[in-house]
């Protein structure tokens, strides 16, 4: 109970401007305090959350506070595909985490997605992140025109 793994990013703290290692909590895969980078494969074969070979999986990310000044860091989004942790942006309100269950959402299952996909399935092809507007729309399930 309370394991969690750790994505690792160079940033720049917005509030001291200092270059940090930001620490991203996230709960999938084998939980057990792995510290992750970008472009790594995630792990499988233990204590698991979520199941290995999807696609594309958003999960819900907490940073920790600005090692050099304490500064509160926003949450964030870390996109696993394929497995792999292929990138982390703040969150934006895109994803609720919470009615997809918790930690994290499949996008190939996000009901928003399938709505969206069939209506516009070229943009989807072309990229599975939703642009900030175009993710609010999703979330309130506005149609897309
Ligand atoms: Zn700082």
């Amino acid at each position: 109970m309370g394991a969690f793994n750790a994505l690792v990013l160079k940033q720049t703290c917005p509030a001291c401007g200092r270059k940090i290692e930001l620490r991203i909590q996230f709960k999938y895969g084998d939980t057990w305090q792995y510290e992750y980078s970008p472009g790594d494969l995630v792990r499988w074969g233990g204590d698991d959350i979520g199941r290995p070979g999807r696609k594309h999986v958003v999960v819900d990310g907490a940073a920790e506070d600005c090692p050099a000044c304490d500064h509160e860091l926003p949450d964030y989004e870390v996109h696993v595909e394929n497995d792999r942790i292929a990138r982390a942006v703040p969150q934006a309100g895109r994803y609720d985490f919470a009615a997809g269950g918790g930690t994290f959402i499949v996008l190939d299952e996000y009901r928003g997605w399938s709505r969206m996909r069939s209506r516009s399935d070229r943009d989807l092809t072309r990229g599975p992140i939703p642009s900030p507007t175009t993710g609010a729309r999703v979330t309130t399930g506005r149609p897309v025109r």
